[in-house]
């Protein structure tokens, strides 16, 4: 296990207690946070207006993390790319990339497997390897941003695992991500997607930020969510709707219900209605998943007309929706697939 100090995860204020400990001057920290956070260099070699002498001594002191592609895919549909990323443990991510009119997009993990144990997902299925540290997460960022040589605008923390089961980790990452020395990515353009750890939430609420909080909230009864999502066994649908609404009113930011929709299980004009019941009062913008099958669970996505007559309801009620535009179909689709193939893979001799 690395028990040097993970540099990359350091706020500029902490960084420069820790330089000016060492003897050195503040305006090194500057430096130094520039080359890892605006320059996003890879290694302390490339810090070439740093001595020698200073770089192999944070080469002895600190750990650097920088994460290698072992696998790219590019959707011949959007253009959508899917990265699967090693850490310097041999554990492997994925993110994703997206191209929209407005900017672009990346996807990315909080944790290296999931323990939440939503029954549709694919993520899960191993349980939970480890937490992200705050510099993996930015790490996706910045090697997708070079990989690809465009500035990413939007950041959505929707890919492998559940981010407030890191809620530590998160936040820092949060704050290095929007800092104004740093990639300074606008608060409002990152999102937290949550399955509803109504803790967290609330603690996130109290954090000043303006960031988006998405809410996978897949079934409108407890009875329903439960079989769908063994979370919701700790936390029923009206703790989540107070949760929401403390979230409301202490940033004033909407938040986004995440529904995916599955045939035969969450798809009736009763399941509209009732979302529409849960989102109107919290004035949520409702985003409609088709359902991405899995080969390990035998759910099926609803069928188009099922869904439009879905969503007519929502409109019924006037409830903002989109159906989410799917990406890179042709790409493993569903979150973890890549990941999930890839380690099988290597486990097969
Ligand atoms: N743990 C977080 C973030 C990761 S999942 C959360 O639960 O929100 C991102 C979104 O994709 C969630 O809404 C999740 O429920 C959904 N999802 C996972 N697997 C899916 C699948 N096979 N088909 C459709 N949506 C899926």
């Amino acid at each position: 296990m690395e028990k040097r100090t993970d540099i990359k995860s350091l706020s500029l204020e902490e960084l420069t207690q820790e330089l000016t400990g060492l003897g050195e001057k503040a305006f090194r920290a500057k430096q130094l946070y520039e080359w890892m956070h605006v320059k996003l260099a890879r290694g302390f070699d490339e810090m070439t207006n740093l001595s020698k002498g200073f770089r192999e001594k944070c080469r002895e002191l600190y750990a650097y993390t920088a994460l290698q592609a072992v696998r790219v895919q590019e959707s011949r549909l959007d253009g959508t790319r899917k990265f699967l990323f090693e850490l310097w443990d041999g554990n492997v991510v994925e993110s994703v990339w997206m191209r929209y009119k407005h900017g672009n997009s990346v996807c990315i993990s909080s944790q290296v497997g999931c323990r939440m144990g939503c029954s549709f997902c694919a993520s899960t299925l191993d349980g939970l390897e480890r937490n992200l540290l705050p510099s993996e997460m930015l790490d996706q960022i910045y090697a997708v941003t070079l990989l690809t040589g465009e500035r990413v605008s939007n950041v959505v923390v929707m890919g492998t695992g559940e981010p407030l089961d890191n809620y530590e980790n998160l936040l820092k990452f949060i704050r290095l991500l929007t800092d104004e020395y740093g990639l300074h990515i606008s608060q409002r353009n990152v999102t937290v997607s949550t399955c509803g750890i109504v803790p967290g939430m609330r603690r996130l609420a109290d954090e000043g930020l303006q960031i988006t909080l998405a809410l996978s909230l897949h079934a409108v009864t407890d009875e329903k969510r439960r079989k769908l999502m063994p979370v919701a066994k700790s936390y029923s649908i009206r703790e989540l709707m107070e949760a929401c609404a403390y979230y409301f009113k202490q940033t004033g930011r909407r938040i986004t219900f995440e529904y995916s929709l599955v045939g035969g299980v969450n798809d009736t004009d009763e399941d509209a209605a009732g979302l529409a019941a849960l989102a109107g009062p919290l004035h949520c913008h409702v985003n409609l998943i088709p359902v991405n099958p899995i080969k390990e669970r035998d759910y099926v996505r609803s069928e188009s007309a099922r869904i439009r007559a879905f969503q007519d309801k929502l409109e019924k009620y006037k409830i903002n929706n989109t159906i989410r535009r799917e990406m890179g179909r042709d790409i493993d689709g569903a979150c973890g697939q890549l990941r999930r193939r890839h380690v099988k893979t290597l486990e097969t001799p």
